[in-house]
């Protein structure tokens, strides 16, 4: 038995059965939360399957389960919350069990959190600030900004060079730990190529720095412009390697991907489903390609919304749903 069944099953109420097949039903501790009736008819049912645990709620038809190699998500510790586990008890379980991962991750194929080294900007490169006064190569940036539904208060830092390789660029600035490690250069001119001149690191994935422990989500997009709109994270491209998976699974969050509306998307998605992450495939009209299509559309907090309601876990129901998402 793991460590995570054990303690469920610990706080389960004491009036409780087992039936042959393997399930421990009692009154689901769920419903009152779900704006249900109090369960009386021991609807709430638990079963154990190898190390792992699920849980079902045949009333409210709330669930949550937990399969060894996997960070205690967001659901589970509801479970555990409402079965009244204390949240410091909560907050250790959650830590054990990414131990655990980390340690599994590491012996299986020797990944090794990144380290990122500081790096410095090139001469003449400027923090933007809003000016009414700008004139050529600055205004042509601040334009794009606009343009692209990016403001200089919104939590983020963005940066113009004068030289003659990047005067033409927004530069967003790759932050970890607080330290500068390198950046992206998007031009803002949309026909000219290359599209980003990019300064990384290998392993880095863009806004670790932004989600903060009360955020219960972390939203994984491909672009960093797209990660700015919903306060997620990026992977700066299309495939998760595994120091990358490593950072964003020790943020302790239920992850969401949202993959673009492309061949390479389908992969990501596939890759989501085999770490054990959910996939958010939103209702949006079929131009709209990626978070940034949607948030020029119809603006940040409903696209926000919508990848969170649209989230699924279920790899089938993935699977189903991507049919429809690219066409
Ligand atoms: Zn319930």
């Amino acid at each position: 038995m793991s460590i995570v069944s054990e303690t469920v099953i610990s706080y389960l109420p004491a009036k409780r059965k087992t039936t042959p097949s393997g399930w421990i039903s009692f009154n689901a501790p769920c419903c009152v939360h779900n704006g249900e009736t109090q369960d009386t008819k021991q609807r709430g049912g638990l079963i154990e399957n190898g190390d792992g645990v699920s849980y079902h709620c045949f009333n409210c038809g709330f669930k949550a389960s937990w399969q060894p190699g996997r960070t205690l998500n967001y659901k589970m510790r509801k479970l555990l919350r409402f079965l009244n586990a204390p949240d410091d008890e909560i907050n250790r379980l959650s830590l054990e069990v990414l131990r655990l991962t980390e340690g599994v991750e590491t012996q299986q194929h020797s990944v090794k959190l990144p380290t990122f080294e500081t790096v410095q900007f090139p001469d003449n490169t400027i923090e933007i600030a809003e000016d009414p006064c700008a004139t050529g190569d600055y205004e042509a940036v601040l334009e794009y900004m606009r343009k692209r539904n990016l403001y200089l208060d919104d939590g983020y830092r963005y940066y113009w060079c004068n030289n003659p390789v990047y005067k033409q660029r927004l530069i967003v600035p790759f932050y970890y730990e607080g330290r500068l490690v390198g950046w992206t250069a998007r031009i803002v001119e949309s026909d000219r190529n290359p599209r980003y001149l990019m300064e990384t690191q290998p392993g880095f994935v863009f806004g670790l720095d932004e989600q903060r422990p009360q955020k219960i989500f972390c939203i994984v997009s491909e672009g960093p412009i797209d990660a700015i709109h919903v306060e997620g994270v990026s992977i700066m491209g299309s495939e998760i390697s595994e120091q990358q998976a490593l950072l964003i699974n020790r943020l302790n969050k239920d992850v969401i991907v949202v993959p673009d509306r492309d061949s390479k998307g389908r992969a990501l998605v596939e890759q989501a489903i085999e770490l054990g992450w959910q996939v958010s495939m939103p209702e949006w009209d079929a131009d709209c390609k990626d978070i940034s299509d949607c948030v020029d559309r119809h603006g940040r907090l409903y696209t926000l919304y919508s990848v969170v309601s649209a989230a699924e876990s279920s790899p089938l129901k993935i699977k189903l749903r991507m049919k429809k998402w690219f066409g």
